[in-house]
């Protein structure tokens, strides 16, 4: 049993608390890893304020972690300590039916399919102050070690800087692989992204990378608009300049809607208005933002009617045991620069700073 430091969420609506947590050996086709660093995705922020489907607390959250390996359970066989690993939030099993689809990212032994976030045996590998603590999608990277199903572990290259490539586990390869993945971006085309948070402008060097001859960035925090720009955004928008909605300024900035729209918030209003903001006909709308759980959205089916594509990612498309050592490949020959997305670094002890700063768009 390892004794180490974990960030808890004990209950909805409250900070997290740094505490002294044990984390049991990795059980047969497990791997225990020691998480180096984490970034910190809205995702997390969902959890902490309880609006997260089948999350029960207590809790350490996290899923956007790089570590290395720690000890592995019997069976394991594609992982060793000292290994270099991303935990994966959406797993690749490669059995099911879906990892057998060539067209399918969405594995089915993925904790979101699970009522209750605990390992797949339905038994927790944390306790804290004599309780047992969940896990959260499989991966619980605020914790100084964790331990996850073998299918969840990405083994990456060794020179790759574990500080730099965890956003690879989720808010890079999920904005990037929008474009490329689920939405297809094609050259010569144009793009509106609504949210330029981690995700959102990920999105932007997606559409970038694809080839996009107009990116148009759309956020209410114009600070973030430099950044957009350095990343490949052609124009950068806040609703709150017009009086129109947002959409019929999309609409008559390109004539007849953009080609590819992206929201990356988590809204129901800005959901119908990237949608309402892509090509009549032939636009296609990728959802990436999360619904707060239990809402609903209301649209027009006449949106669609006329021939618009409406779609959702989860990881970004990708086969994530397949294609997150390959994104972290193409990190090290400088084929992207997601470090571009890093704001600030804190030490642990500091987790709730950071959100702190995640809330006041920093
Ligand atoms: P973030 O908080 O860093 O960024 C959100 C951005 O949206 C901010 O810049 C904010 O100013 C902007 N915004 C807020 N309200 C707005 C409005 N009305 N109009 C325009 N812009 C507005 O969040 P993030 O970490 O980038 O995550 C974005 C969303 O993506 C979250 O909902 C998160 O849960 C989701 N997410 C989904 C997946 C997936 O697999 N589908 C993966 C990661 C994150
Ligand atoms: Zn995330
Ligand atoms: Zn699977």
């Amino acid at each position: 049993v390892i004794r180490c430091r974990a960030a808890v969420a004990w209950a909805a609506g409250q900070p997290l608390s740094i505490e002294e947590v044990e984390v049991v050996p990795p059980k047969a086709g497990e791997v225990r890893i020691k998480i180096v660093a984490t970034g910190i995705c809205h995702t997390d922020e969902h959890v902490l304020k309880g609006c997260f489907p089948n999350v029960e607390f207590p809790v350490i959250p996290g899923h956007e972690g790089a570590g290395i390996v720690e000890s592995v359970g019997e069976g394991v066989t594609s992982v060793k300590p000292g290994d270099k690993v991303i935990p994966l939030c959406l797993p690749q099993c490669g059995e099911c039916s879906f990892c057998l689809n060539p067209e399918s990212n969405y594995c089915l032994k993925c904790h979101f399919s699970e009522q209750q976030n605990l390992l797949p045996d339905k038994t927790t590998r944390f306790t804290c102050k004599g309780k047992q603590v969940h896990h959260f999608l499989w991966v619980s990277t605020f914790a100084e070690y964790t331990v996850v199903p073998e299918y969840a572990v990405a083994k990456i290259d060794p020179a790759a800087p574990l500080d730099k490539v965890c956003l690879l586990g989720c808010g890079f390869s999920t904005g990037y692989g929008a474009a490329i993945n689920n939405a297809k971006v094609k050259p010569g085309s144009t793009c509106a992204i609504f949210g330029l948070g981690g995700v959102g402008l990920s999105v932007v060097m997606g559409c970038k990378a694809a080839g996009a001859s107009r990116i148009i960035a759309v956020d209410i925090n114009k600070d973030k608009f430099a950044k957009a720009k350095e990343l490949g955004a052609t124009d950068c928008i806040s609703p709150h300049d017009y009086k129109k909605p947002i959409q019929e300024v999309l609409t008559e900035m390109t004539g007849q809607g953009v080609d590819y729209s992206f929201e990356a918030i988590g809204y129901a209003e800005t959901m119908i208005a990237a949608l309402a903001s892509c090509n009549m006909s032939t636009g296609v709308c990728v959802m990436v933002g999360v619904l707060d759980s239990g809402s609903e959205i209301s649209v027009d089916p006449t949106l669609l009617l006329t021939g618009r594509t409406w779609k959702g990612s989860a990881l970004g498309g990708w086969k994530t045991r397949d294609c997150i050592p390959k994104l972290v490949s193409s990190y090290l020959e400088k084929k992207f620069n997601s470090d571009l997305l890093i704001t600030h670094t804190l030490p642990f002890a500091k987790v709730n700073e950071g959100f702190e700063l995640l809330r006041a768009g920093k």
